[in-house]
């Protein structure tokens, strides 16, 4: 008899009903058990999970089950959990899942999810299954187990521990960004959720950065403004504490005010147009030259992966990477005056050691590996895993089974996730697809660099990259190296 049949019985005896009478809800119970309850469709097996609430209550236990590798969860367990509101429409078999007034809406038998006219591919279909909506785990987060950008409760899921922690919310957002006319030029007006300090780390006329603190921002759910004539290449991105704001002011502009709100969490930035303003001290004057990498890199070592001989898909891959190493090597050394070092030969394949020994003997000022292998999905890129012992180390990254690992790279690090980050969204930036992720692993490349060192992987979805293609790819990586200069002047002392 089932454990549920026994506690059934004792909390009738408890309440202080007959026996018989408990016996009949009993035997219904079991007979809705057998009927229902613990069957699983074909082919699953059991998975449960453990959710972890975000105010660090007892964990909840959630009903799921695995097959052919996908997750999947009933519908009202998951919004039990998260506080996820859901409608279902039988009529048309639709399910819309939100929080607050995102919402994903999936259906019965599909794949696809739609959120807003953007889709999301689903490793499995939504199905029905003892009268339950079940959806693949994916409709909240990622393949890497991060929250999808339509989750406002952030959550990460740890498939080896089989644990779904749902993250307090912290920081604030951006709310709104627009372009207004004003008496002196124009203005760019930045609204935030709550109160930020800002910081401006360049007031060149070519490139104008600044950053809110402690601010991020969803780029699937926040729409930009069109290109504008003054606020030209107006780019948004996440970096860690802060959301980094830049453009290139128009040429006609003769200066700049940055001014925040006292009472209001927001930030305006000012072009000024009029000579008399800045002469009047009304506008501050643009500083010179924008920060190129000609000015602060002189040498880079560059890693095209693979090559030589190996398993077939390998050797496409090293003759990808090589390819794009080429085309980014003619750039830096023709328009940008950079000296780079290759780790490779165009046929060969050196070992890691080996790989690591060439760079650092280069004594480049920075190292990058790039990777092209074939996989559907933006790019990514790593960094190496910081040790256990730095007050750094997040949880999760334990949890997930990254092991401590002390090196030479530990200095580089910040530089490191800095240059990662620069040319991850920069290179999603140009060819257009949303980077998966920035992950830290234990990768002796990496580990062993004792400069700022990052891969960054671009997937590909055919074996030959056309020279076009690989241009396209070292372009984005020439804005990533342009952006980490910026960056890493505000960086350091
Ligand atoms: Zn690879």
């Amino acid at each position: 008899m089932s454990p549920s049949f026994h506690r059934l019985a004792a909390r009738n005896r408890l309440s202080g009903r007959t026996p018989r009478h408990g016996l009949v809800i009993a035997f219904a119970m079991l007979a809705i058990l057998v009927l229902s309850g613990s069957t699983l469709p074909p082919g699953a097996t059991p998975f449960h999970l453990l959710g972890v609430p975000s105010d660090g209550g007892t964990p909840v236990r959630i009903q799921g089950w695995e097959r052919d590798g996908v997750v999947y969860v009933s519908v009202n367990d998951l919004s039990r959990f998260l506080g996820l509101e859901y409608y279902w429409r039988s009529d048309l078999g639709q399910l819309t899942l939100s929080f607050g007034s995102q919402g994903l809406t999936v259906t019965e038998g599909s794949e696809i999810a739609a959120l807003g006219d953007k889709l999301i591919h689903l490793p499995g279909p939504v199905m029905m299954w003892n009268n339950n909506i079940q959806v693949p785990l994916e409709v909240i987060v990622d393949e890497f187990g991060q929250a999808r950008s339509w989750t406002t409760q952030k959550i990460n899921y740890y498939p080896r521990e089989r644990r779904l922690a749902a993250k307090r919310e912290r920081g604030n957002s951006l709310r709104d960004i627009r372009i207004m006319q004003d008496p002196q030029g124009w203005k760019l007006v930045l609204r935030a959720s709550g109160r930020f300090r800002h910081q401006v780390l360049s007031t060149s006329q070519q490139s104008f950065v600044l950053r809110l603190r402690n601010v991020n921002f969803d780029p699937v759910m926040f729409t930009l403004p069109p290109d504008h004539a003054w606020f030209q290449g107006l780019r948004l991105r996440n970096v860690p504490d802060a959301l980094e704001i830049s453009f290139s002011a128009a040429p006609s502009t003769v200066g700049y005010t940055v001014t925040a709100s006292r009472s209001e969490p927001t930030l305006e930035v000012l072009l000024g147009i009029d000579e008399r303003d800045l002469r009047e001290g009304n506008l501050e004057e643009f500083s010179g030259r924008g920060a190129g990498p000609a000015q602060e890199i002189t040498r880079i070592v560059l890693d095209p992966s693979h090559g030589g001989r190996g398993q077939r898909t390998h050797i496409d891959e090293g003759a990808r990477s090589f390819a794009v190493c080429e085309e980014l090597a003619a750039t830096l050394q023709i328009d940008f005056g950079i000296d780079v070092v290759l780790t490779r030969e165009k046929g060969d394949n050196p070992n890691a050691e080996n790989r690591l020994n060439r760079a650092n003997r280069a004594r480049a000022d920075l190292f990058l590996s790039v990777h092209v292998p074939e996989r559907e999905g933006g790019p990514s890129a790593f960094v190496a895993s910081i040790p256990q012992a730095s007050a750094e180390v997040p949880n999760e990254l334990r949890n997930l089974g990254f092991q401590p690992t002390v090196g030479v790279q530990e200095d580089a690090l910040n530089q490191s996730r800095l240059l990662a980050r620069s040319i991850l969204e920069s290179v999603a930036t140009e060819l257009n697809s949303p980077p998966m992720g920035l992950y830290e692993e234990a990768i002796p490349e990496l580990q062993g660099a004792v400069v700022p060192a990052a891969i960054l992987e671009i997937g590909v979805t055919k074996t030959k990259l056309s020279r076009k293609e690989a241009r396209k790819m070292a372009r984005g990586i020439i804005e990533g190296l342009k952006l980490f200069v910026v960056m890493g002047e505000e960086e350091q002392p």
